[in-house]
């Protein structure tokens, strides 16, 4: 089955979701929302992304942590307070709770200097360096709908 060259029901159905996205503009799509989208717990798509990956019928991506900062920095800012606060060192977002985030180096790594950042970007932080997103390879777009 593993090296069985067709896609099952249910990996039709998660490469099928990939490619109406990629004609959406959609590239690249976290785990989770495949997940969502295709009715499947989160592990189950793992297993079969991981599996359609081997087989070139999707192809991974992940985000890095200073890929992750740059994208964070260039959003659009917006308030979520009324009253002055304090701002957010990487979207600008005037905030009444910053969080402490070790960056450039991870905490774990060893890092020591920290930012002072906003509950957004720290919660989009940790999820786009700690998803794994995909999207369906020109393969899938040719041959699963042949
Ligand atoms: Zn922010
Ligand atoms: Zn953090």
């Amino acid at each position: 089955m593993r090296t069985h060259p067709e896609p099952s029901a249910q990996e039709f159905r998660v490469i099928s979701h990939l490619i109406r996205c990629r004609h959406d503009g959609i590239r690249f799509r976290s785990t989770n929302l495949i997940a969502q989208h295709c009715g499947i717990n989160r592990r189950t798509a793992n297993t079969v992304l991981q599996q359609l990956a081997q087989r070139e019928w999707v192809s991974a991506r992940t985000v890095s942590d200073n890929e992750a900062h740059e994208l964070l920095a260039t959003k659009a800012r917006y308030s979520l307070a009324t009253t002055p606060g304090s701002e957010c060192e990487w979207c600008g977002a005037i905030t009444p709770v910053l969080e402490k985030h070790h960056h450039p180096i991870k905490a774990r790594d060893g890092g020591q200097e920290t930012v002072n950042i906003c509950g957004s970007c720290h919660a989009e932080f940790h999820f786009l360096t700690e998803s794994v997103f995909y999207c369906a390879t020109e393969k899938a777009c040719l041959e699963a709908l042949a």
